[in-house]
């Protein structure tokens, strides 16, 4: 069917309607009709077989042939020019040339040429441009198609791209042009340059140069100057050299790569991921400090939490919904070897976590200091002090109030802008905390400085408490006096009028004198409980055992963990007896009838003996 679009040139006739509707003219015009097609038709086959028939053979038509008929196609079958084109330049003899048999075939294949070639040419070009913008070279050879070369080969265009290469390379400095020839040495390691000489990638010249680029990745803190602004080249002695030695700080960088990321390991992160999940966070906003021991970072708390999640769920949230503080902190505690050394000390004697510390690996042991932390802010809230309400435990995750408003966490005491009268009420406020701390929530800070106070709302706050213990630990009294010492040193340096000595402060806490007292008479007030007259009496010898002081009183800690431990058991255990006792009645019975039987034998037995 002729198309209804194409302009049609011959003359439109005129018919009237009888003609029209006449059915003898409608077949007429159909058969009219059906002869211009097949008439169409016939055409093209005519004009191919021309180009690929013409010839001696049928199966073998001459370059000639397909040249001289490439005008008379033009119209119907523009690609047949075009391919001819390239194969002349390609200086391909049109004897050389094959064609096979069937026609469709070859211009399916020099189709497929044509289009290998003009994907080539993208990839060429791609890469040129990715070369042009970036220091490190790319080569996008191995994705060239072999159709390309099959049929056509356009050796006007690769010269093209090795002229623009030439233009594109006078803008490079020498180290990027190094950089190319020594990328030209193919895999097998050697090349033949012009002159004929065979270079190897051993060969010094290059070597030297290729040291030269290797100096440059270097880590960025080695400093190698600019190699690249004159032509470097480094010996192979000079260059292990070199790299021996930034190697040198190198796993102490990792390590501190190491520290800083250990709190957002995949599984915190899991953690993490959890909490907004369950509907506890809504979301994380960034990091408010990266200590030393801890990463804390800024939350806000799911508006839409109800206390339990979607799924009906308990989330382990220490508080009731309607109280979950809007804005959070999350504390990860950091697990890396060195920090435990130093945890060692509080944890290890502390009674409370005693008998679990030594069995466990590090996870468990980073995950018991959050557990501390939180205890330990639980036990300084139900006494009234002012510290940071716990929202919830995950592992070594603590996610507890955000002490600060608007995303601005509240200072650090050493930072905060306090007036006189403000500098003496903190003083105030810290004595009595500590006083509080010790007597009624019976924990000693440890660790209490102007760096672990918040000033918020005009009041001290008091964070940091993982590491706090109880007096009973055996080391209590020595981080007392050194809590003492930094608050008092703090506030003297703030010009506090009348403040205590850090003895004295010690002394208001413990009612104990530390200068009237030596360390051995303290140890055993605390660790043993002697009364004063017991510890101070003149003559120890006559004072009992269980109250003269250790030499080393690591064994009481562990003595003291173990009997509570015994006794935790035992407790348990008459509980789970109680409980079987109701469950297994008969089975006892029975039980028991054995039991009868069994030493009514032995009594024969013995008897009999
Ligand atoms: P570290 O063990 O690293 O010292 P801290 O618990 O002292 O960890 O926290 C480090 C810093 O993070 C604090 O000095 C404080 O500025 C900030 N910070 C910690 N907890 C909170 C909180 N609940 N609200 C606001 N800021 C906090
Ligand atoms: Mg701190």
């Amino acid at each position: 069917m002729s198309s209804p679009w194409v302009k049609n040139s011959e003359p439109v006739q005129q018919v009237n309607l009888a003609d029209i509707m006449s059915e003898q003219y409608a077949h007429k015009l159909h058969d009219k009709e059906v002869q211009r097609q097949t008439e169409k038709l016939k055409r093209p086959e005519e004009e191919v077989s021309s180009i690929w028939e013409t010839g001696t053979s049928p199966a073998a038509a001459s370059y000639s042939n397909v040249a001289g008929s490439s005008g008379k196609v033009q119209n119907d079958t523009e690609e047949w020019e075009d391919y001819s084109a390239l194969l002349h330049d390609n200086g391909i003899q049109p004897e050389d040339f094959e064609v096979p048999e069937d026609s469709d075939a070859v211009i399916a294949q020099m189709l497929q040429s044509q289009f290998d070639h003009e994907y080539n040419e993208e990839l060429r070009r791609i890469e040129r441009q990715q070369n042009k913008q970036s220091k490190v070279t790319v080569t996008l050879n191995k994705f060239l198609r072999d159709g390309d070369a099959e049929f056509l080969h356009d050796t006007a265009e690769d010269d093209y791209e090795e002229d623009e290469l030439e233009q594109l390379k006078r803008d490079w400095d020498r180290f990027e042009d190094n950089e190319r020839q020594l990328d030209s040495i193919p895999r097998c390691g050697f090349k033949v340059n012009k002159e004929g000489e065979m270079i190897t990638k051993h060969d010094p010249q290059l070597c030297a140069v290729r040291n030269a680029q290797r100096v440059m990745s270097f880590p960025p803190e080695f400093p190698t100057g600019d190699a690249a602004g004159f032509d470097m080249k480094l010996s192979n002695k000079v260059f292990n050299q070199l790299r021996a030695h930034s190697r040198r700080g190198r796993s102490d960088k990792h390590e501190k790569v190491a520290t800083a990321e250990m709190g957002l390991d995949a599984g915190t992160r899991l953690l993490l991921y959890k909490l907004i999940n369950n509907q506890i966070l809504e979301q994380i906003n960034g990091i408010i400090s990266t200590g030393k021991e801890a990463v804390i970072l800024h939350a806000n708390s799911d508006t839409n939490y109800t206390g339990s999640n979607e799924h009906g769920h308990q989330s382990g949230v220490l508080m009731p919904a309607h109280l979950l503080p809007r804005e959070c902190a999350i504390k990860i505690f950091k697990t890396t070897l060195n920090e435990f050394k130093q945890r060692d000390r509080y944890i290890k004697d502390d009674y409370r976590f005693k008998d679990r510390f030594s069995k466990q690996n590090h996870r468990v042991i980073i995950n018991m200091w959050a557990e501390k932390e939180m205890h330990n802010l639980m036990r300084m809230q139900a006494i009234g002090l002012n510290v940071p309400d716990v929202v919830v435990l995950k592992k070594h995750v603590l996610v507890m109030r955000f002490i600060g408003d608007n995303h601005n966490a509240a200072p650090k005491l050493k930072d905060a802008r306090l007036s006189a009268a403000e500098v003496s009420c903190a003083y105030e406020e810290i004595v009595a905390a500590m006083h509080k701390l010790y007597n009624e929530a019976k924990l000693v800070h440890a660790d209490l400085s102007e760096y672990n106070i918040l000033w918020f709302e005009g009041k001290c706050w008091f964070i940091d408490v993982a590491q706090s213990v109880e007096p009973k630990h055996p080391s209590a009294l020595e981080f007392l006096m050194r809590d003492c010492g930094n608050i008092v040193n703090f506030f003297e340096r703030r010009g506090v009028p009348n403040i205590y000595t850090k003895e004295q402060l010690f002394e208001f806490i413990t009612g104990l004198n530390a200068e009237v007292h030596n360390a051995a008479q303290l140890e055993q007030i605390h660790t043993r409980g002697a009364s004063i007259n017991q510890a101070t009496a003149p003559n120890q010898e006559e004072c009992p055992d269980a109250l003269k002081p250790l030499e080393y009183p690591f064994e009481l800690a562990w003595e003291k963990s173990q009997q509570d431990r015994e006794a935790t058991k035992a407790l348990k255990q008459t509980q789970d007896d109680n409980d079987n006792e109701t469950d297994t009645d008969k089975d006892q019975e029975s039980d028991a009838n054995d039991n009868d039987i069994d030493d009514k034998e032995k009594i024969n037995k013995t008897a009999k003996h």
